[in-house]
């Protein structure tokens, strides 16, 4: 008998042996194609000799230091290339373990940034009821499923959940797609009025949403209104670009098509392709200053931060995806999977929708594409896709998911940057087949 405790309880998961390019190979050999990185995490794949060197190698001359003694080298040099190519204004990195680390160290320093300023009424989040931000507790509160955060209830943070921006869904038939980015983000505004907007300290959103939407892509204009919105009431905007970001969408961070600076910026996943767990939150010099100038201290400490090897892991990633030309080709190869789709499922009966960006895409599941209504979620149809996937060789991500009670299963497909046009093919044959599956039972 295992003693793991697995995710699942239901089901001991088969035993992982084995990783090359986009397969995992399980005990018995039976090898998957990795059509989801896990979760948007192995963005290089597996087995990526560059990275495993350099972290060898880094085990070899320092494994750990303390950052309450020490930075490291490979820790400033990681520092050091995402703020060389991040988005304007963004000065500084606070490097973690992962993503629900860095989005809750967000919602830290962004209450810390305005107490220190001598504002400490500003303590409400507002987030969107179509998100993921993590399991902690302030990451947990942000993220928009209830029934995640349900069981929790006590001891949530004071968080708005607006509407997402969701053209499938949300836009009126006739209306252009710039008006409905505006109206989706004037939501913003009137929920900092229900409020009073003295007392919120920040909004926070993917740029595309992820695992609760199946690569949902803001309409256009939409964070550009979002952070005149911000501006207007002084609070900060946080991006959460933990799985979306490092390069996934086609630029090397997804904000950069909406032309939106952020306050804070969130990234993990990518960030270590898995090799290492590691996160990083991004901030402005200006947030920097005011804890630099106030206290001096974050108070967001945790033994792992900062960890040399896993730096070493993110520096080797971030290099080899910009110096291979690996955002590049992400965009490339995500116009031939999104050919791929639009192929096989443009016109079929029960997928209403294909979005997304770069090689980060997402299809929704509908019992009638006129009407778009969604499957009874007593059909389980997202659940029996991945089941019928996994069994057919292929990891996918599908999810239910829900804005005020209306259910949808969508798939989210984010594979690794190197795959190959034979492989994309596979995925098509693969999911087709096992959407199939899904449908007839
Ligand atoms: N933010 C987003 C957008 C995510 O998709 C996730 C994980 O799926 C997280 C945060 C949390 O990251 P982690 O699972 O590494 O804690």
């Amino acid at each position: 008998m295992s003693h793991i405790f697995p995710r699942h309880t239901a089901k001991q998961p088969p035993v992982a042996v084995g990783g090359e390019g986009c397969y995992l190979i399980d005990a018995s050999g039976k090898r998957y194609l990795d059509a989801s990185g896990g979760a948007a995490v192995s963005c290089l794949g597996h087995g990526d000799r560059t990275v495993i060197d350099a972290v060898k190698g880094q085990l070899d001359r320092l494994a750990f230091a303390h950052t309450g003694f020490f930075t490291s080298e490979p820790a400033e040099a990681l520092a050091d290339l995402l703020v060389e190519n991040a988005p304007e204004g963004i000065d500084r990195v606070y490097l973690v373990s992962g993503g629900s680390e860095a989005t809750e160290a967000a919602i830290k320093l962004a209450r810390q940034y305005f107490v220190e300023k001598g504002e400490p009424q500003r303590g409400r989040l507002i987030a969107r009821k179509q998100s993921y931000h993590g399991n902690t507790i302030g990451a947990l509160s942000a993220g928009g499923n209830e029934w995640r955060r349900k069981q929790f209830g006590p001891l949530l943070l004071d968080v708005s959940h607006i509407d997402p921006c969701y053209e499938y869904r949300l836009r009126a038939e006739g209306e252009e797609a710039e008006a409905y980015g505006r109206r989706a983000a004037d939501a913003l505004e009137e929920e900092l009025l229900r409020v009073g907007p003295e007392t919120v300290m920040a909004f926070m959103a993917e740029p595309v949403v992820g695992a609760t939407a199946g690569a949902v892509p803001p309409a256009p204009g939409y964070f550009r209104r979002i952070r005149e919105i911000c501006d207007r009431y002084g609070i900060l905007l946080i991006l959460d670009e933990v799985m979306c970001g490092m390069g996934r969408t086609g630029t090397l961070f997804a904000c950069e098509q909406d032309g939106v600076r952020p306050d804070i910026l969130c990234v993990a996943k990518g960030l270590g392709a898995g090799y290492q767990p590691i996160g990083a939150m991004l901030c402005s010099g200006a947030i920097y200053d005011a804890i630099a100038n106030g206290s001096g201290f974050f108070q967001h400490g945790h033994t792992y931060i900062g960890h040399p090897t896993a730096a070493a892991a993110g520096h080797a990633v971030v290099s080899s995806i910009l110096e291979r030309g690996l955002v590049e080709r992400c965009a490339r190869q995500g116009e031939a999977l999104r050919a791929a789709l639009d192929a096989r499922f443009g016109q079929h009966a029960n997928v209403g929708d294909i979005r997304g960006r770069g090689l980060f895409l997402g299809l929704e599941l509908v019992s009638d594409r006129a009407t778009k209504a969604p499957f009874d979620p007593s059909r389980g149809i997202a659940g029996r896709i991945k089941a019928a996937a996994f069994e057919a060789g292929l990891i996918c991500y599908p999810m239910s998911g829900t804005i005020d009670g209306r259910l949808g299963d969508h798939v989210l497909l984010a594979p690794p940057f190197i795959i190959e046009d034979a492989q994309i093919e596979e995925l098509a044959e693969k999911l087709d087949g096992a959407i199939a599956t899904a449908l007839a039972a």
